[in-house]
């Protein structure tokens, strides 16, 4: 957020977003305020990427990105905001003041995550030189067993964490103080055990008390996307059940969120791009191997459950993926949720099964990685490996298997976005079950096609009307016509202010026109944040994600002047499905009147329902 008298507001005041943009992106003029291009957060062959000139945001209609010049900097370098608007401020030559934190807490923060970056680089370092002294000899013996050269080591960076939980400590305890240590997520403590003395404050632990968290582990370094450390993965060495699980993970940090990481993205992301495809696997020793042997479009999930954030990173450099593990393996339960992610957010899946008894990493080595690129280009696509899936499980030659595997697959054809697709989808399973009846088949394009409202995430923006469109663009407009000569109106002979922000206030707030429509949220919010007496920024409301989609998508295609005449057409167009609606639940309610015999009721509602029809007839004559 921005406000005047801010650094970061005077920052926007000055930056044109087309400039700025147009030093990553190729950009076109495209109308009469708008420019466009090759979107940088989604893989496009044509641009579906505009920047607007005047409201100063970008939006693109193939992936949804939106927002101002700050949130495009941050994102596409990765960085914070404060980050953001001193890089913008440098391409536009504003001297930087000293600190453009928003707040205290903020550089309090931004200082720590520092330290802790800093303090990552040192422990990585510091378990490299451990994994080269004389006690980690088993260490090293086990990453020989497991196939990992020297060159292999020293790519990655792994390194061993000793037994003794003091020698960490006392290395990073020279140059960080204990709260910024036990912030790192490096080290465990005990509290106190021994109850304090009565009336005595319990003493803060000492640094002393610290220990290092992760003991007797090689340990594989965790980059962020501009490859620096932010966290690690231990994997045991000791057969002690006390040890912990074999493989522990750095908890949650400020600068780790394991949502947001997927390993090896920061050594795999150029060929991830140049590919057009990412090979998904399960383990760090997999993503290692398989990348090692030449094949650097791999990265891991690394034990954590695939998120949505994860699936949005990685979409950013290719919407194709090719999934390497098994997914009847006893995670099934969390493949599928991986798999179901990856289709919500329409990347194009194909999955590779290896022969039983390999993982990629037994695979890739054994075989070598001719034999690994020859399974990825017969690597299934993932609706094709499902329907044989249901193919084996049910027998499809009688209708109650054919009924069965239907339903086995309709819930991940429902996962599928585009209502064309699932569309397609469907008569390919049916064509695959062999689905000759014509009622089943009807049944399983309805299914496939109609999604359950839970699923649903965002209102289609095909199901929004010219008419609510108009309605967004009017509500919208205070701010833009700010400073703008109000427009006059010759309607009626009578010269007369043009306010639409206010007129389109006036018809929605009274009447309710939006009541039951899916823009309903989004015109509410509008409504409430009355811009025409604010002059807010309707972009910068703070809307839901698919609300603020829709608004940019909308203001992005401002191209038809908003006359009085539109609008009043708009609102008209609403009053009409308003009252077709209420005609419709009238209907209703009267067949049920009449079904109870409620004669007091029917008579109050003909009554309405004629009073209905007769407004209708009178707003559809003046069409
Ligand atoms: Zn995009």
């Amino acid at each position: 957020m921005t406000n005047p008298g801010d650094f970061a507001y005077t920052v926007k005041q000055q930056a044109d977003i087309v400039r700025i943009v147009g030093e990553y992106v190729r950009l076109k003029k495209a109308g009469a305020q708008n420019y466009a291009g090759l979107c940088p957060f989604h893989q496009e062959k044509t641009p579906s990427f505009s920047v607007h000139a005047t409201r100063q945001f970008y939006h693109c209609f193939g992936c949804g990105a939106s927002g101002d010049i700050f949130s495009f900097v941050q994102k596409l370098e990765n960085i914070t905001f404060p980050e953001a608007v001193r890089a913008v401020a440098q391409k536009v030559g504003i001297p930087l003041p000293k600190m453009s934190y928003s707040s205290p807490a903020e550089a309090e923060e931004a200082k720590l995550r520092g330290m802790l970056l800093e303090m990552h680089e040192r422990a990585t370092d510091f378990f490299r030189e451990q994994l080269r002294r004389p006690e980690a000899a088993h260490a090293r013996e086990y990453l020989a067993g497991r196939g990992l050269n020297s060159e292999m080591v020293a790519r990655f960076r792994i390194g061993y964490a000793p037994e003794r939980g003091f020698i960490l400590r006392d290395v990073l305890g020279k140059d960080f103080d204990e709260e910024a240590m036990r912030a790192s997520g490096l080290f465990s403590w005990k509290e106190e055990a021994a109850p304090s003395a009565a009336g005595q404050p319990r003493a803060a632990v000492p640094t002393q008390a610290l220990y290092a968290k992760f003991r007797n582990r090689i340990m594989f370094p965790i980059a962020n996307e501009s490859g620096r450390v932010i966290a690690f993965t231990g994997r045991t060495l000791s057969t002690d059940e006390k040890a912990g699980p074999k493989y522990l993970n750095s908890p949650e940090t400020a600068i780790y969120s394991k949502s947001r990481v997927l390993f090896n993205l920061d050594l795999a992301k150029e060929a991830i791009r140049k590919l057009d495809y990412a090979i998904l696997v399960e383990g760090q020793m997999d993503c290692i191997s398989v990348f090692t042997a030449g094949l650097h479009n791999v990265i891991a999930s690394s034990g954590t459950a695939f998120t949505e954030l994860h699936a949005k990173l990685l979409g950013r450099f290719s919407k194709n993926v090719v999934v390497n593990f098994d997914p009847d393996t006893a995670g099934a339960n969390a493949t599928e949720r991986t798999l179901g992610l990856l289709v919500s957010e329409e990347f194009q899946i194909k999955v590779l099964t290896l022969e039983p008894g390999f993982d990629p990493d037994l695979f890739v080595r054994r075989k070598g990685k001719e034999a690994y690129e020859q399974a990825l280009r017969n690597a299934q696509k993932y609706f094709d490996y499902l329907i044989e899936r249901a193919r084996t499980q049910f027998p499809v030659r009688s209708p109650e298997g054919k009924v069965k595997a239907v339903n086995f697959l309709l819930p991940h054809v429902q996962r599928v976005p585009s209502r064309i697709v699932r569309d397609e989808l469907a008569r390919e399973i049916a064509q695959k079950l062999g689905i000759d009846s014509a009622v089943l088949s009807q049944e399983l394009r309805h299914a496939a096609t109609k999604r359950s409202a839970a699923q649903i995430k965002a209102p289609a923006e095909a199901q929004v009307t010219q008419a609510e469109r108009i309605l967004i663009r009017a509500l919208a407009s205070a701010s833009q016509v700010q400073g703008e000569e109000s427009r006059i109106s010759a309607r009626d002979g009578v010269d007369e202010e043009f306010e639409p922000a206010r007129q389109a206030q006036f018809a929605l707030g009274n009447e309710r026109l939006h009541d039951g429509l899916a823009t309903e949220g989004l015109l509410d919010a509008l409504l409430q944040a009355d811009l025409a007496e604010t002059g807010a920024d309707p972009l910068s409301l703070g809307l839901p994600e698919a609300d603020q989609r829709l608004l940019a998508a909308t203001l992005m295609q401002e191209d038809e002047e908003l006359t009085p005449e539109l609008l009043e057409g708009a609102i008209e167009a609403l009053r009409r499905r308003h009252l077709q609606r209420r005609q419709r639940q009238i209907q209703v309610q009267i067949a049920e009147a009449e079904r109870r015999q409620d004669s007091a009721v029917l008579g109050q509602l003909l009554r309405e329902k004629l009073e209905l029809d007769r407004t209708l007839a009178g707003v559809g004559a003046r069409e």
